[in-house]
């Protein structure tokens, strides 16, 4: 179950081209591709997340909106149960482009699991979730669920399913006794430390003491972190932002370091240098 195209994705149906964008930083190499598909006799559209937040970017190659699903052409063991979402995160572009959370009734069950946030959803589009998920392997909850919303009664349905990844996200150290009762929710519930993956977003409004602090706990409980370097929304390129509070060099260190447990991960992170 593989991500194609890092965020890209490019399909043509008879004389039609889609592109689908998801990161800002992609747009310009976008942007080429549709001069070139245009020039090939193409008609050519365009969307994705990037392209609904930047749409003149690419709107004089390529025609903007429309209602394609490109989820499958970026990877075909994807789902969206719900759209939106009911929080206002101050660094994430869901609110802006997708709105106000919307529980879907046709949606195909797939074992990647993409809802922004599925937990605020009702309790009974929920339990539908699960129930139609139940005959597949290798559940993966990949865009995280909200400490904040989560139960008991969601961590036994959850452990109706074949598993493979629960995933949660730790923000802030602001945020650790939400972090902690929900991770303990999942525990009690039976569902390993192994199996559970945090997001650990780093370099928006924290400093790399409460990063590391984030990355060290979630260790000591026995999961992996999944470190996330901030990017803003407009940024042409990746990794070019660095918050007041982080140097370039910390932030390279620790996407280096904390992504790549399995290698570094005998390493105390106070001896490793890159
Ligand atoms: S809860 Fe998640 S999806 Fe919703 S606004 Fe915050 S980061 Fe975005």
């Amino acid at each position: 179950m593989k991500w194609d195209g890092g965020g890209y994705a490019e399909w043509t149906e008879k004389k039609d081209a889609f592109i689908s964008v998801v990161f800002s930083w992609q747009l310009d190499s976008a942007y080429q591709r549709a001069v070139w598909l245009r020039s090939s006799g193409y008609r050519v559209q365009a969307g994705g997340p990037a392209v609904a937040l930047n749409p003149g970017a690419i709107s004089d190659v390529a025609e903007v909106g429309g209602t394609v699903d490109a989820l499958p052409h970026h990877n075909p063991d994807a789902t969206f149960t719900t759209r939106g979402c009911i929080r206002h995160c101050p660094f994430c572009a869901v609110p802006i482009i997708e709105g106000d959370l919307v529980e879907l009734t046709d949606w195909e069950p797939r074992p990647i699991v993409c809802d922004n946030n599925l937990l605020a959803a009702s309790e009974a589009h929920f339990d539908r979730v699960i129930d139609r998920l139940k005959p597949l392997s290798g559940i993966d909850f990949n865009q995280g669920l909200d400490s904040r919303l989560l139960t008991k009664r969601h961590a036994e349905r959850l452990t109706e399913l074949n598993l493979s990844t629960v995933r949660l996200a730790w923000d802030n150290t602001a945020y650790e006794h939400q972090f902690i009762t929900a991770y303990q929710v999942l525990r009690d519930a039976g569902i390993p430390a192994r199996m559970i993956r945090v997001y650990v977003l780093m370099g928006f409004d924290d400093t790399p003491e409460d990063a590391l602090y984030r990355l060290e706990t979630i260790r000591g409980l026995g999961s992996w972190p999944n470190p996330m370097r901030y990017q803003p929304l407009d940024t042409k390129r990746r990794n070019d932002y660095v918050s007041p509070s982080w140097t370039d060099a910390h932030l390279k260190k620790y996407m280096r370091y904390w992504s790549r447990l399995a290698w570094f991960g005998h390493i105390p992170f106070s001896e490793y240098s890159a």
